[in-house]
Formats: C-alpha cells, sequence, structure tokens
C-alpha cells in the first residue's frame, strides 16, 4: 500500500480526556479516525476523575490555562462527583464540576447545536437546519437564594449600597399564610460578554441571531437583557451583519417558541440560562438522540473549546466492564474533534486541516444515512431494510472506512 502523507496541524490542540463509557469512545475515535491520518501535537490533560482528585483538581485548571493559551481545546465528558462517587472512586471530595471551572475561567457563552442526518427526521416536521441554542450560563436560578416562608410576615428585597448610602427595599408580598420566595442576580460585565459572544457566533456561522426573554413581564431584570444586546447590536454588529446578509432580532418568549415550531431552523436562538438549559433539551430530543448534539464554549476573548452534550453515559459503561456488548454513540464526540481540528485549521490558516475536519463529518453522517447506527439512533430512525444496529467499535470502524475513500 502507498504511504500517504499526514495533514500536519501547526499549532498544538488541548486535549482533555475524561471518563467512562466516553473514555473509551475517545480513544478509539483517536486511534480509528485522527491518528492515521493527521500529524499533530496534543496538549494532553487527563481529567478522570481519579486523576483530579490525585492533583486536587490543579489538572483542570492547568487545562483551561493551556486553551488560553493555544486558544483551542477538545473535551471528554466527565463525572461531575457527587456523593455516590465519591465513595465510587474513594474521592478525596466532591470536587466542582470541570465544566463549571473552565467555564468560570474562560468566561463564556455555551452554544449547542444538533447533527443532522437525512434519515433521523427532527420530531417537528419543518426542521431543515439545525437550530442551535446559545445559552446564558451564567446566574439567575442557577445561583439564587431560596427561602421557605413559615407564617404570616414580610418579604423584602434589600439593597445595601457598599458605599454607605440607605439601603433600598421592595417588598415582594406581605404574607398572611407559608408560602416561598426566591431571589437572584445577573451582572451587566456577563450579559454584555454573553450578547458579544452570541453575536459573534452568529456570523461566524452566517445565521440570524435571535434572543427572547419575558420582557413585557420582567421590565427591569429580562428588560435589561433585551437592552444589552440592543445597545450591543447598534454599536459594533449592525453594519456587519447587514454586510453579511443575516439579521438581529428580539421577541418575547413566547413569540419565539410559537415562531421555531413553524420555521425551518438555521438560526441561533439566544436564551437566558433557564430558558437555555430547558430548550436544548427540547432540541436534542427533538433530534433523535442526546448524542445527536454538539456543544462548543467560545469566550469572549476568542478561546474555543468543543465537547460532546451528554455525560460520560455511565450505564453503557456499566455494561462494557460487565464483558458485555454495548452500542454507544460517538457521533458527537467525533464532532467536537472535527469542530475542533476546523477551528484549529481556521486559526492557523491551514486549509488541508479544515477540509479534513469537513470529510470527517460527512464520513459520519453518511454511515448513519447508509443504514449503520447505534441502537439510540436505530429507534429512531426512518425504518429501511437496510438499516441495522452496530456496536460500539464497529460503528467508528464503519466510519473510519467511508473516511478513508474520501481522503
Ligand atoms: P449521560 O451520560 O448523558 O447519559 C444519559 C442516557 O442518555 C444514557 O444512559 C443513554 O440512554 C443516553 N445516552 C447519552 N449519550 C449517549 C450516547 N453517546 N450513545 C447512546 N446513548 C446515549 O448522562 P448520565 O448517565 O446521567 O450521566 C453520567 C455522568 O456524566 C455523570 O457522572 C455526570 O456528572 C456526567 N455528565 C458530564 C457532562 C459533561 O462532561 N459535559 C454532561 C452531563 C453529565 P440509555 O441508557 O437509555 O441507552
Ligand atoms: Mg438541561
Amino acid at each position: 500500500m502507498k504511504l500517504k502523507h499526514k495533514i500536519i496541524v501547526e499549532t498544538p490542540i488541548v486535549e482533555m480526556d475524561g471518563d467512562e463509557m466516553t473514555r473509551i469512545m475517545w480513544h478509539m475515535v483517536k486511534e480509528k479516525l485522527l491518528l492515521p491520518h493527521l500529524d499533530m501535537k496534543l496538549e494532553y490533560y487527563d481529567l478522570h476523575v481519579k486523576h483530579r482528585d490525585e492533583t486536587d483538581d490543579q489538572v483542570t485548571i492547568a487545562a483551561a490555562g493551556a486553551i488560553m493559551k493555544y486558544g483551542v481545546g477538545v473535551k471528554c465528558a466527565t463525572i461531575t462527583p457527587n456523593g455516590d462517587r465519591v465513595q465510587e472512586y474513594k474521592l478525596k471530595k466532591a470536587w466542582k464540576s470541570p465544566n463549571a471551572t473552565i467555564r468560570g475561567m474562560l468566561d463564556g457563552t455555551v452554544f449547542r447545536k444538533p447533527i443532522i442526518a437525512k434519515n433521523i427526521r427532527p420530531a417537528v416536521s419543518n426542521w431543515k437546519k439545525p437550530i442551535i441554542i446559545g445559552r446564558h450560563a451564567y446566574g439567575d436560578v442557577y445561583s439564587n437564594r431560596e427561602m421557605s416562608i413559615k407564617g404570616a410576615g414580610t418579604a423584602e428585597l434589600v439593597f445595601t449600597p457598599a458605599d454607605g448610602g440607605p439601603p433600598v427595599r421592595k417588598t415582594i408580598k406581605e404574607f398572611t399564610e407559608p408560602g416561598i420566595i426566591q431571589g437572584m442576580h445577573n451582572t451587566d460585565a456577563s450579559i454584555e460578554s454573553f450578547a458579544r459572544a452570541c453575536f459573534t457566533f452568529a456570523l461566524d456561522q452566517k445565521i440570524d441571531l435571535w434572543f427572547s426573554a419575558k420582557d413585557t413581564i420582567s421590565k427591569t431584570y429580562d428588560a435589561r437583557f433585551r437592552d444589552i444586546f440592543h445597545r450591543e447590536y447598534e454599536n459594533n454588529w449592525r453594519e456587519r451583519y447587514r454586510e453579511a446578509g443575516i439579521e438581529y432580532f428580539f421577541t418575547l418568549i413566547d413569540d419565539a417558541v410559537a415562531r421555531i415550531m413553524k420555521h425551518e431552523g438555521g438560526v441561533l436562538w439566544a436564551l437566558k440560562n433557564y430558558d437555555g438549559d430547558v430548550m436544548s433539551d427540547m432540541i436534542a430530543s427533538a433530534n433523535g438522540s442526546l448524542a445527536m448534539m454538539t456543544s462548543v464554549l467560545v469566550s469572549p476573548q476568542g478561546y474555543f473549546e468543543y465537547e460532546a452534550a451528554h455525560g460520560t453515559v455511565q450505564k453503557h459503561y456499566y455494561k462494557h466492564m460487565a464483558g458485555e456488548e454495548t452500542s454507544t454513540n460517538s457521533m458527537a464526540l467525533i464532532f467536537a474533534w472535527s469542530g475542533c481540528l476546523r477551528k484549529r485549521g481556521e486559526l492557523d490558516g491551514t486549509s488541508e486541516v479544515v477540509a479534513f475536519a469537513g470529510k470527517l463529518e460527512e464520513a459520519a453522517i453518511e454511515t448513519v444515512e447508509a443504514g449503520i447506527m447505534t441502537g439510540d439512533l436505530l429507534m429512531v430512525a426512518e425504518d429501511a431494510p437496510w438499516n441495522r444496529k452496530v456496536n460500539t467499535e464497529n460503528f467508528i470502524e464503519f466510519i473510519a472506512a467511508n473516511l478513508q475513500r474520501k481522503l
């Protein structure tokens, strides 16, 4: 066989290994799809939960630092330890979620984009192109304070200025009976960086940007989000969007939900933290499987971290460890690598790397479209006599054979 030259990736890629079933697939993907074709330097960080524990989680911080140094990283799914995991892996403590640590350091916005195959029809029949969710990953109900109210009394919002000015108070409710209250916050700086990340990402993808919130009801809180997006657009993006032939618009979240059901897709839908959390799961499931959703963290400084939207697929891992056959879908992991390679190629100006990323994605999608799929997809695919379920490793081998033909 003629030896082909390998494609050179100029700048090192920050690789973050992970846990359980995704760790197993991660190595198969590298072995069978990447290393045979690419000459790349990997800055390897092992985020296996045991290694995070041994390093007192310093390895996660070092990995985030490396993304800030090189600009582009790719991450495998990782366990966020809870009480059970602390016991299972005999950890020193329940370390913070690596995603939260990395997000905190990079100050990013998470974009989730479904992978579309012709024979995996979205549950909404008019969705022809991906609907990308941009989720603000800071504040709101995720860092709230809540209180249970035992009986009659006054609940207030109080702000005490640090400069010694008089406290500002508002009555929430004069309670006459038991109930509940909740307080939450956001900051202008975080909303501004969220807005900038969304404007940047939509322009990069050449698609329209929608932002929706409940500003008719929340006339201060949600209205601040609306106003910051509006100001950012007018000051920095209107002209560039016109040149690119795309548009930004704000609409009430009810209206956006109604519109999205009738839309053909191909938009970035920016959402507040809770709305984005909920809507991204709806979009993922409407597109067939959790494994058909990719995720990228984009920081306002222009750092990119690619990953799968799903977790470590714990149940499949236990089956694998028990010696049983698994049929776990590696699509989102493959697309994390292709997304990272495309971005690396764009930044380095190496068109061969960009082209390789495209061929890898085509090879993966065409494999599914040819009816070769993992169990999760077989359940939702259009019926065809040639559809067949393959195991975890065979699925990647079929993709590898397809890819070989394209190179
Ligand atoms: P999960 O790994 O997303 O899996 C949930 C279920 O979804 C699986 O049991 C499986 O369903 C299906 N599924 C997910 N990915 C699949 C794939 N690639 N192929 C086929 N089916 C797939 O969530 P989890 O089991 O609740 O969480 C496991 C661990 O992941 C947790 O420790 C959590 O902390 C971590 N996690 C990490 C991240 C991250 O690093 N980004 C995100 C979420 C969760 P069936 O069992 O029905 O086949
Ligand atoms: Mg969710």
